[in-house]
This record gives structure tokens, C-alpha cells and sequence, in this order.
């Protein structure tokens, strides 16, 4: 069972928290809980180290922003104590969760479960882990695994543990079809494929930290996704992420995910000769630029050419500077830029056995009026980058489209 921010904002919470740990524990199952840090606490950790100074050593960022799960672990072994339940608190380093030295964002490379399945086998005791943390083996120090990194420490322990189920308490009660602020006749799915959860996931639906998503695909860890503001007593269903082979009634399309953190470029009459994209995206992928869409179009004299992609919004201006950068090897006469743009995608592993999925969004959309800059697709996906402004439009046209909305 993990336990988001929101779940333990507060001590009253965390009891709540005790609560559905104790119904797991009387319908028979050994239970391990990571949880987050108290809502807000890992940003304010964060704060006082840029306040401390401006440029700080990775390695004591990681001690301080690892010291909020420190916390929350405790309490909660207090708090189940309280109900008469056996249990103990472990940080990352007891358990111990091995990572890379990738301080800030390092890497699981082993979870050790011995301890943790020990205290299971002498006193059914619930183990309360701190979640986000973990230990660089070779220098003994304390590493964390990224901003939303618990929901990979409890799908990562759970794997190692062998567990039925990992559940994932936050503060929604599921995975829906789409935004529901955006689109108010969105449904919560009962199951969703670990591939198209991966995508969700990857395009912006702040549900679960891709890294989880990940794990739990390749190690094949049914994960749960479910409300924490539930009465303990009475929980709802929340979505089952699990393998494709589970799901009974596969729809064409699951999901629509929208992204606004996306920016395009588009070079102008570049020279149409082998390399170019290679003197265009090598530096860019140096620098650890993210390229999602790419087109490239015959131009009219067959000397050059047009290319456009797009990069996350963050990272646009960057992105022009290193095109200016390399503006001779690259032969670049014209940049054009855009940061008012949304990526509008469906999603569902059913478009891999249907044909014309993406055509039918393309007919809808131009119905609307809507233009499409550009267009990729994959799999079990297909992508349409447009202007910001018909960013609602666009997905309730195709969350409609699909069949999507809640009757
Ligand atoms: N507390 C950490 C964060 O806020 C890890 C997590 O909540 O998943 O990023
Ligand atoms: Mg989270």
C-alpha cells in the first residue's frame, strides 16, 4: 500500500491511513506502506536548500528533501501501533532500496526484502518504508529518486517482496478517461493496460511517476490506483493497471491526454543533403533535449527543405540558442517558433487490430475548424499538435468521438 502526500498531509490523516492499513491486515494480507511526505513539505525542503545558498552539493540535497518520509514513516508506525498492530518504521537505507549516485534522480538497482519479509514470518509486523529514498551503496550516502519518486520505491518493493498488489492511495479515485476539469463527462476506468497507462503517464496525466509505471510493467506488478479520502471501512473501486490480456472489454481508444508544456520550431530551407538531421538533433539530444514530434517536408527546389519538431516548453529557448549555435554545420537561414501549441493524444492498445482510428480525429477536428500542425503516431497511439486556444474543443471532440463519455 502507498500513501501519496495528500494522504498523510496531516496527523488526523495519517490515522486515517492506519485505518485502511488495519482492514488489509484483518482480511489476512502482510502489508508493507511507503509513504510520501506530509503535501508540501518535500517543496519547502527544497527551498531552504536553494536558500542556504544558490548552488548545493547534490549529495546534501538528498539528505535534507529524503527527511520529510523520515517523518511520515514514524508517525504512521506510531499510528498503526495505536491500533494494535505490530509495526516498524524503515528508511531506504535499512531496507535497504541500492540505487545509482544519481543524486536528485537516482536509479533503483536492488531491493533487499529480507528484513521486511522476516518481520512478516515472526510477528505478521506491518513495515511502514519511507518512500522517495534509497542508499548509493559505494558511498554509503543518501540518495532520493526524483520529485514523485515513492510510487516507484512501492512498485519497486513491491516486486521485490513478490506481492499480490501494489496499491497506490492518492487523493483521486482512480484513472479516467481524460481531464475531468476539462471534460466533465469523463469516466473512471476500471482497468488500464500497463502500456497504455506508460503513455498516459509519459504525455502528462500526474496520476503515477513514469518510472513506476515502468517497473511495474516489467516486472508485471498489478497496481491499484484508489482513493484515500474513502471511509476506511467502505472503500470504492479505483483502475487496475494491469496486463492487456486481463482486460475483457477492450475499447478502440482508452484515454485522451493533452499536454500544454510543448513547444515547435520549424527551420526553414535548410540544405536537403545527407546529415542535416544528424547536425540538427545530435546537439539537441547532447544537451539533453527532449524531441518528441519531427517533419520533415519536400520543399519546391529540391535544394532544401523544412523541418518542424517540438520540444517540451522548458526547454525552448535553450533549444533555439544551441540551433543558433551550430547555425553554420546545420546551414540554417530561418528559425520559426511557437510556445502556444498543445499535444492532444488518444491512446488504447485496441488500435493496434484497427485501421482508420486516427483518420476519424482528423475528419472531427477539421469539422471543428480546428488546424492540425502536426501529427505522429505509434501503436497503440497517435499525437495532433495545435493551437493552445482549442485545446478544450479538441479533446472533448475526441473524447466524444471515441465513445468516452459517461452516459
Ligand atoms: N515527497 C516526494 C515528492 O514530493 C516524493 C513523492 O511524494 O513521491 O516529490
Ligand atoms: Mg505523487
Amino acid at each position: 500500500m502507498k500513501f501519496g502526500g495528500t494522504s498523510v498531509a496531516t496527523v488526523e490523516r495519517i490515522r486515517n491511513v492506519a485505518r485502511h492499513v488495519r482492514r488489509e491486515v484483518e482480511a489476512g494480507y502482510d502489508v508493507a506502506v511507503v509513504v510520501s511526505a506530509m503535501a508540501g513539505r518535500t517543496n519547502e525542503l527544497v527551498g531552504w536548500c536553494k536558500e542556504a545558498a544558490p548552488l548545493y552539493a547534490p549529495s546534501e540535497y538528498d539528505v535534507v528533501v529524503a527527511s520529510g518520509e523520515q517523518v511520515t514513516s514514524g508517525l504512521l508506525a506510531i499510528a498503526l501501533q495505536n491500533e494494535g498492530l505490530p509495526a516498524r518504521s524503515w528508511q531506504g537505507w535499512q531496507v535497504p532500496f541500492r540505487t545509482s549516485d544519481g543524486h536528485g534522480s537516482a536509479r533503483i538497482a536492488e531491493v533487499d526484502g529480507a528484513g521486511i519479509l522476516a518481520g512478516f514470518e515472526a510477528k505478521r509486523e506491518v513495515a511502514v518504508v519511507s518512500g522517495f529514498q534509497g542508499i548509493h551503496a559505494e558511498t554509503g550516502r543518501i540518495t532520493t529518486l526524483g520529485r514523485g519518486g515513492s510510487d516507484t520505491s512501492a512498485v519497486a518493493l513491491a516486486a521485490a517482496l513478490k506481492a499480490e498488489r501494489c496499491d497506490i492511495y492518492t487523493d483521486v479515485d482512480g484513472v479516467y478517461t481524460t481531464d475531468p476539469r476539462i471534460v466533465p463527462r469523463a469516466r473512471r476506468l476500471d482497468r488500464v493496460a500497463f502500456e497504455e497507462m506508460l503513455e498516459m503517464a509519459s504525455l502528462g496525466a500526474k496520476v503515477l511517476q513514469v518510472r513506476s509505471v515502468e517497473l511495474a510493467m516489467l516486472h508485471q506488478v498489478p497496481t491499484y490506483v484508489r482513493s484515500s479520502f474513502d471511509d476506511p471501512a467502505d472503500p470504492k473501486p479505483g483502475t487496475l493497471i494491469c496486463d492487456e490480456d486481463d482486460i475483457m472489454e477492450q475499447s478502440v481508444v482508452t484515454g485522451i491526454a493533452f499536454s500544454r508544456d510543448e513547444a515547435q520550431i520549424t527551420l526553414r530551407r535548410v540544405a536537403d543533403k545527407p546529415g542535416v538531421a544528424a547536425a540538427i538533433f545530435g546537439p539537441l539530444a547532447d544537451a539533453n533535449v527532449n524531441v518528441d514530434m519531427i517533419i520533415q517536408v519536400v520543399s519546391d527546389d529540391a535544394a532544401t527543405t523544412d523541418i518542424t519538431f517540438t520540444v517540451p516548453a522548458a526547454d525552448y529557448e535553450r533549444s533555439r540558442a544551441i540551433l543558433e549555435q551550430h547555425r553554420e554545420t546545420i546551414g540554417l537561414r530561418e528559425v520559426q517558433g511557437a510556445t502556444d501549441v498543445v499535444k492532444v493524444s488518444a491512446i488504447g492498445v485496441g488500435m493496434r487490430s484497427h485501421a482508420g482510428v486516427a483518420s476519424r480525429a482528423f475528419r472531427a477536428l477539421a469539422d471543428k475548424g480546428i488546424n492540425i500542425r502536426a501529427i505522429t503516431t505509434s501503436e497503440i497511439k497517435f499525437s495532433v499538435l495545435i493551437d493552445a486556444a482549442y485545446t478544450e474543443l479538441a479533446v472533448r471532440t475526441l473524447h466524444s468521438l471515441y465513445g468516452l463519455d459517461r452516459a
